[in-house]
């Protein structure tokens, strides 16, 4: 009753807390967005399975700490070959719940998962140098040592690889975890917490609680024995996770939405432009990295368009299950309606759609179109909102700073690519756009050891690399006297 099969995998509906399953009175579905179908129903969790599952961790987090990162780097490792060896239902189970392309989980997404794992737990042993230097003959030595608990509240839109991003770090650091992933996608979250134990992770080390980000989710972060919160979202709920935080000084690492820019200079490779640009649909658009605002030099303008609007028109939508398919649905009708109603005001308002609008009807369910709109205002809502759906907008500009002053106009500044043939005008542009990550004549190159976060509203901190210890550990400087040694 606790259990369904679900892509060859047994998934349990009970949170994960403390190395038992725990249920709820109540319960929640799972639906799948390819079809409607009610996969499961999760355990709908609330302030007492929150606490249960922060006292576990709490209990664990002695133990875990002082395994040290070799004792814990073993067991990750053991994780991270867990994961390669799941790959495969891993990647059907996450399609099932969340409609993205089956293709990406089993080639990119499923393997970036353990390597999430993998990457910081070599880091932890590897790479966390422990700087020294003197000051007046003192030696200053720096330490990261873990923290407490992390509590990691995570989005719909790469589930497990955005959970694991954080989750990766935070037990490799030596802190223990209770994650909350989200509601519309539960599943992959549970089959992990199965896996922390199989690689033999102590119980309580790893905790899941299900339900609602206003239920569980606010509970969570409310708790006054958490060390760290970790949260990937959207701007509203990082408005209250930061009022609830603010209550225990609890730091936070918010990584938020974004409205990023796709800036085409006239000297861009306008094959690599079209390229670029129609990359900005995958996922259904549904990513907070998106360059969703063309803005493309007015005398290139014309022939992008044609071109673009030629591209797009191949894009093959349907299954996510389909080898062919390059774009899958919306994640639920709730958001595919939103998505309509973003579209639906900016035409309202006087912008024009170039192409798509609306869901595909020859598809039913929850697929929208690829949709352009041109033509709308500066400062309206298509040109500063975040839509989260397959919808880009695009701008004309005639120099460079104009381009540089319509990306900044927004309050987002999670990313932006620039599509530019020469590199000094590139680094020229680069330097005055206001974004945590950059991408020129290139899209979605991610190294784990960089550091990676949104400026403005797209967020607080950076993660990746020595920048994820500094968040989920204690950085500790101890000063040395030259002197007061005994022979
Ligand atoms: P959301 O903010 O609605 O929900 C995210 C998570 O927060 C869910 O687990 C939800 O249950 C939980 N939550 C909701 N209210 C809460 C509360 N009061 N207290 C604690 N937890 C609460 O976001 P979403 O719709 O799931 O995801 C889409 C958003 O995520 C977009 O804005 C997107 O840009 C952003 N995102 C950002 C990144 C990034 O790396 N910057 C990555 C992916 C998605």
């Amino acid at each position: 009753m606790h259990q369904v099969e679900l892509a060859g995998l047994t998934v349990d509906t009970r949170h994960s807390i403390g190395g038992q399953r725990v249920a709820s009175a109540e319960t929640f579905e799972s639906i799948s967005p390819i079809d409607g179908t009610v996969l499961a129903h999760i355990a709908r969790g609330g302030a007492a399975e929150a606490d249960a599952a922060v006292q576990a961790a709490r209990t664990a987090f002695p133990g875990w700490r002082d395994l040290g990162p070799t004792g814990r780097g073993e067991i990750l490792h053991r994780l991270a070959d867990l994961i390669e060896a799941n790959v495969e239902a891993l990647s059907q189970l996450e399609t099932l719940d969340n409609g993205s392309l089956l293709r990406s989980h089993r080639r990119g997404v499923m393997p970036r998962v353990a390597m999430n794992i993998r990457f910081f737990a070599d880091w932890a042993l590897n790479e966390l140098s422990h700087p020294v230097w003197q000051t007046r003959g003192h030696d200053n030595v720096v330490s990261w040592d873990p923290s407490g608990v992390a509590a990691i509240i995570t989005p719909w839109n790469a589930p497990l690889m955005l959970a694991t991003w954080r989750i990766g770090p935070a037990l490799a650091a030596g802190d223990t975890v209770v994650l909350k992933p989200a509601e519309w996608t539960p599943l992959t979250a549970s089959v992990f917490a199965d896996l922390c134990e199989q690689a033999g992770m102590p119980a309580g080390v790893f905790n899941v609680v299900q339900g609602y980000g206003a239920e569980v989710g606010a509970a969570l972060v409310a708790h006054p024995g958490i060390a760290r919160i970790a949260f990937t979202g959207s701007v509203p709920t990082a408005k209250a996770i930061a009022r609830a935080a603010a209550e225990n000084l609890t730091p936070v690492s918010f990584e938020l939405g974004g409205k990023s820019p796709l800036i085409i200079t006239d000297d861009a490779d306008l094959d690599l432009a079209v390229e670029i640009a129609v990359e900005q649909y995958d996922n259904a658009g549904q990513v907070c990295l998106s360059g969703t605002r063309l803005l493309v030099h007015e005398s290139i303008a014309d022939e992008f368009a044609e071109r673009f609007a030629a591209k797009a028109a191949q894009i093959v939508q349907g299954d996510p299950r389909d080898e062919a398919t390059q774009i899958g649905p919306q994640i639920h009708r709730v958001h595919l309606d939103r998505v309509a109603g973003f579209v639906e005001r900016a035409q309202a308002a006087g912008a024009q759609v170039a192409f798509g609008g609306g869901p595909n009807n020859d598809l039913g369910g929850l697929y929208y179109r690829p949709t352009l709109i041109t033509g709308a205002t500066p400062g309206s809502e298509i040109l500063t909102a975040e839509v989260f759906g397959p919808v880009l907008a695009m701008q004309t500009f005639s120099t460079d700073e104009e381009a540089v002053q319509l990306a900044n106009a927004t309050e987002y500044g999670l990313a932006a690519v620039v599509v530019c043939g020469d590199r000094d005008r590139a680094e020229r542009l680069t330097k005055n756009l206001v974004a945590g990550t950059i991408w020129v004549n290139c899209f979605f190159v991610r190294d784990l050891a960089a550091p990676f976060g949104g400026s403005k509203k797209s967020g607080i901190g950076r993660e990746g690399g020595v920048w994820s210890f500094d968040f989920y550990a204690d950085v500790k400087n101890t000063v040395y006297a030259p002197s007061g040694w005994k022979e």
